[in-house]
């Protein structure tokens, strides 16, 4: 099957009005190639010790070039979209740019990374560099896409820690309440985006890695653009921060969720719900006891291969 590419080339500081006028047009799947982006990232370097110094410095010479280089946000359509025109139109004061790709020759990429995958009985996770096709083929029709480009980022979705959370947020967050959540360890966004996406009013999320708070912001703009129902914070858990929520989410490890737990507490409405995940089966009982010592009510526990992740209430 083919494809048409489209790019569509733009300042940066136009890139949310582009994205958000495609997402108007039921485009999804949207990705961003800001060179300014890599600017901020390379300024930052010195906090991160994983990346390739020499990789560095090659591409820091040519930071004047970076600056000034324009932006491309691209997407995907089936060959048989009629949309390409209405793009084209919409889009005349850009550059906008397509060719037709073939099936054929993503296939190998994709098997590189990761695939769509519908990761609970209602939400699927989708890089941003699938096909709608592949998409469409675990997609059905109520479900929830969460289109994710983790970077380095934690956060794909496919990890246990991560879809059991989602299936207890699943179970708590509730259209039409207006729960304000807080997502302590955000890593690629992914459990703040799937709140806004099952209905909560707004997020905080919170992550100690600066690139995990850079890969959530882009990964929220591109599913929810323009919103200003998710800010997204660099922190250590909740440490200064005034924020009272219904619910928590926090994917972290053991020894952290059994640290934050009392904090969870605090940052909590009465009967406001502490979904906590990341913990080892072998683990829960300790887990379990600290959350009980924090003012807890255990409501529910799920688990899955080796791990699981518990759902409490605030008494
Ligand atoms: N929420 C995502 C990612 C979980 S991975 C998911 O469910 O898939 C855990 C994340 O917690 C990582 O991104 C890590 O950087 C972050 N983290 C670890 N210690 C933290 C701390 N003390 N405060 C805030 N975030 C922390």
């Amino acid at each position: 099957m083919k494809y048409t590419e489209v790019k569509i080339e733009t300042p940066g500081e136009k890139i949310e009005e582009v994205t958000a006028r495609l997402m108007n047009m039921g485009i999804e799947g949207l990705a961003i190639d800001d060179p300014r982006e890599t600017v901020k990232m390379l300024s930052t370097i010195g906090e991160t010790e994983w990346f390739d110094e020499g990789e560095i410095w090659k591409e820091a010479e040519d930071r004047e070039a970076y600056i000034n280089a324009p932006a491309f946000v691209s997407f995907y359509l089936q060959e048989e979209e009629p949309c390409l025109d209405e793009i084209q139109e919409a889009f005349s004061d850009f550059n906008v740019t397509w060719k037709v790709v073939d099936d054929e020759d993503w296939k190998d990429k994709w098997k590189e990374y990761f695939h769509p995958t519908k990761v609970t009985s209602r939400i699927v996770v989708s890089p941003t560099w699938a096909s709608p096709k592949e998409l469409e083929s675990v997609r059905g029709e109520e479900d929830i896409v969460i289109h994710l480009d983790p970077g380095t980022a934690f956060g794909t979705g496919t990890h246990e820690s991560t879809s059991l959370t989602l299936g207890l947020m699943e179970e708590t967050i509730d259209q039409g309440k207006d729960q304000k959540v807080l997502d302590v360890g955000t890593g690629s966004g992914i459990l703040a985006i799937a709140a806004i996406k099952l209905g909560a009013k707004e997020v905080l999320a919170i992550d100690i890695d600066e690139d995990s708070v850079q890969a959530a912001k882009e990964n929220i703009s591109l599913n929810i653009p323009n919103s200003e129902s998710i800010k997204v914070a660099l922190g250590d858990l909740t440490k200064g921060v005034e924020y009272k929520a219904d619910i928590i989410v926090a994917n972290l490890l053991s020894d952290l969720v059994i640290r934050f737990a009392p904090d969870a507490a605090k940052h909590l409405v009465p009967g406001g719900i502490f979904i906590s995940s990341g913990i080892l089966i072998e683990k829960q009982s300790e887990v379990v006891k600290a959350i009980e010592k924090a003012g807890f009510r255990i409501y529910k526990i799920s688990e899955a291969g080796d791990w699981c992740a518990i759902l409490a209430e605030l008494i």
